[in-house]
Parts: structure tokens; C-alpha cells; sequence
């Protein structure tokens, strides 16, 4: 609960809906304590209760010793640090660092794709208040890091991928030249513009080896923002490292005995993944186009030599050409998220579906 504490002068009984007041009638001091968040309204608080008494209390140098006590609680419920990430994977990154000290957000909402987002109004409007970006790349930022920047200049921007090494997209051979070569309605879109055709990959999230990597920049960061809670976002990274290099053990065990190492998706979120576990992802779409009648027609075949059974899909993509692939292998459709929020339990879903797909 964010409080803060006012110390007026014989003030009035007028205030505002969200003020808890005090009276002051028959005293020179009166306290006022703000509950800015309304959930708990109703019921008095320590923190004003000790005010009430002091209401009643005669004696001025006792009330200021007791006000001063009552500060020092309150002066560290300062404000949760704004902190905007651009996919919701990073925002829970940051919001397990920086636990109750900060105010997480992703500027790609649940179910957007960060290939075509176009942040809200509203949304750059609360950039005002935030104190630091996380940005991973993805391709919105391409058309719309400017404007993010220049609604708050004196917000810091963290690029994720520092410190990473970053892989490329893979190419589609059979594809490049695909005079047939469909695209997307978002391929028009100018988060696309400028983009050449061996992109970096911007998913280094789905390798949760590089998360730990991640996680210590996020850590670091909110440390300078904030040094009075370094020890405790440090505290919050080694359980969170600790977490993450255990499940790296726990889908290493799934993974490794696997003889199939090949898995199919629509979109190419999973390639820093598949290094970690030495797996190799084929992806029907490319860079934010699919392709065309020969390029799929390509894949098809390549599917049925690898013996792919399973094309997996994710919720903020179409699913239509998955299905076409799928059919014509005699496969299936499954859906397996980058984007989810509950990052480690997720994970541990995807490999439980990947490993199924693998199966001999
Ligand atoms: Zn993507």
C-alpha cells in the first residue's frame, strides 16, 4: 500500500475520497494519512491508529516524537518504480527482481503480436512515469523506439540482448526468390520497414540459460535506480537463478535422450531454445512473411523426410498454414507459447509438448 503522511495546520474536514482524516478540533496539529490504493479503506491501519492517539495526546513533544516514528514506515512505501518491458516474459523477469519495488508492464499485451504492435495512446502517455524501458528487440520497436524515447527522455532504456550473442534468423533457401511469395496483411505494416532479410533473432528470452544473463542486467539496473533495495533484488535474482538453472537441468533430462531433433513452427520463436538443447527448429514463416506455394511446398516435403509429425503454433500468430502443413504430412496442429507470463511453468509445458512431438 503506498501511504504518505501530511502535516497541516488546523485544516478543515473537507477531503478528498481517497484521504483518511483525522480531526483536529480541539488540537493545533492535525495528521492526515493518504491511502492513495483503496483496497483496505475501511480498516485502520497501525500506522493510523498511532495517529488517532496522537490526536488525543497533550503533550507536543510527544506527538512529534511519535510523528517521527510514523514517518519512518511510511517514507519507505515510496512509489513502486515504473518500469515498462516490451514482451510479457520480460516483465515478469522484472517483476521477480523487483518484487513489490516496482510497477512491471508490457507495452505488447497478452495475445499482441510483437512483430505488428502499435502501442496504445494510453500507453505512451504512462511512459511519463516510468523510469526504465526493457527492450529485447522485437520488430515493433523498429518503427516505434523513437517515440518511445521522446515520450520520456529521461527514462532509461536496458536492451536485453546486451551481452548476448546474438543468432540470425534462418533463411529460407527454397524461398528467397519465391516470385509467389504471399505476405501478411502486417508485412505492410512499418514495424517491417528497413528490415533486411538476415534479421537477428530478438526470441533470447526462450533460452532460459540466457534469462540468468538477462535477469543480472534487470538486477543490476533497478539497483542503481533504487540502491536502498539492492540486497533485496539481489536476494529476489538468486532465487530466481536458482529456479531457472534448475529447470535448465529438469528439460536437459527430456530433451537430451530424444533421437528426432527436429521440430517444425510457424513463427521462428523458439531458435535460442532449440541451441540450448541442441534441437533444430524449422520455421514455415520467415522474418513476418509466410511463404509462398513453392516454399511451402518445399517444407511439406522436408517434413515428411524428417518425419515431422507436429507443427507447432502460437497463440498471437495465424494458424492457417500450420494447418496446411500439418494436413499434408498427415500431423497435427499444437500451440506453445513464447509470449506467457508464467515463464518457468510454461517452459515446462512447451518441452512436455515438444518432447511428445519428438517421440520416435
Ligand atoms: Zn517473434
Amino acid at each position: 500500500m503506498a501511504a504518505y503522511c501530511l502535516i497541516l495546520d488546523e485544516i478543515g474536514d473537507r477531503f478528498v475520497n481517497d484521504t483518511y482524516w483525522f480531526g483536529c478540533s480541539h488540537e493545533t496539529i492535525c495528521y492526515i494519512i493518504s491511502i492513495k490504493q483503496k483496497t483496505a479503506q475501511h480498516e485502520p491501519t497501525l500506522q493510523q491508529v498511532v495517529l488517532m492517539h496522537m490526536k488525543s495526546g497533550k503533550n507536543m513533544i510527544r506527538k512529534f516524537l511519535l510523528l517521527l516514528l510514523l514517518l519512518v514506515p511510511v517514507l519507505s512505501l515510496a512509489e513502486p518504480l515504473r518500469i515498462f518491458a516490451s514482451v510479457v516474459p520480460i516483465q515478469t523477469f522484472v517483476q521477480r527482481i523487483g518484487g513489490e519495488h516496482v510497477d512491471a508492464r508490457a507495452m505488447v499485451r497478452p495475445g499482441f503480436n510483437p512483430h505488428t504492435y502499435d502501442p496504445t495512446p494510453q500507453q505512451i502517455a504512462a511512459l511519463s512515469g516510468a523510469v526504465l524501458y526493457v527492450r529485447t528487440g522485437v520488430p515493433f520497436e523498429k518503427a516505434w523506439m523513437d517515440r518511445i524515447r521522446s515520450a520520456n527522455p529521461s527514462m532509461q532504456v536496458l536492451d536485453a540482448r546486451e551481452g548476448i550473442s546474438l543468432r540470425q534468423m534462418e533463411a529460407h533457401a527454397h524461398d528467397e526468390h519465391d516470385a509467389e511469395a504471399s505476405h501478411n496483411d502486417h508485412d505492410e505494416h512499418d514495424a517491417h520497414a528497413g528490415e533486411s532479410d538476415h534479421e537477428q533473432d530478438p526470441h533470447v528470452w526462450t533460452n532460459p540459460l540466457l534469462v540468468t544473463h538477462i535477469v543480472g542486467g534487470i538486477r543490476d539496473k533497478l539497483s542503481k535506480l533504487a540502491p536502498d533495495h539492492r540486497a533485496y533484488f539481489a536476494r529476489n535474482h538468486d532465487t530466481f537463478v536458482a529456479e531457472l538453472s534448475a529447470l535448465n537441468v529438469e528439460l536437459h533430462k527430456l530433451l537430451d535422450p530424444l533421437s528426432n531433433r527436429k521440430f517444425m513452427v510457424f513463427h521462428p520463436a523458439w531458435g535460442y531454445f532449440a541451441d540450448n538443447y541442441g534441437l533444430t527448429q524449422v520455421s514455415i514463416e520467415h522474418e513476418g512473411k509466410e511463404p509462398g506455394a513453392r516454399g511451402l511446398a518445399a517444407l511439406i516435403d522436408q517434413a515428411k523426410q524428417e518425419k515431422i509429425k507436429v507443427v507447432f503454433v502460437q497463440p498471437q500468430f495465424d494458424k492457417r498454414q500450420a494447418r496446411q502443413v500439418a494436413q499434408a504430412i498427415g500431423g497435427g496442429v499444437v500451440s506453445v507459447d513464447p509470449l506467457a507470463a508464467d515463464y518457468v511453468d510454461n517452459l515446462r509445458r512447451v518441452v512436455r509438448q515438444f518432447a511428445e512431438a519428438l517421440k520416435p
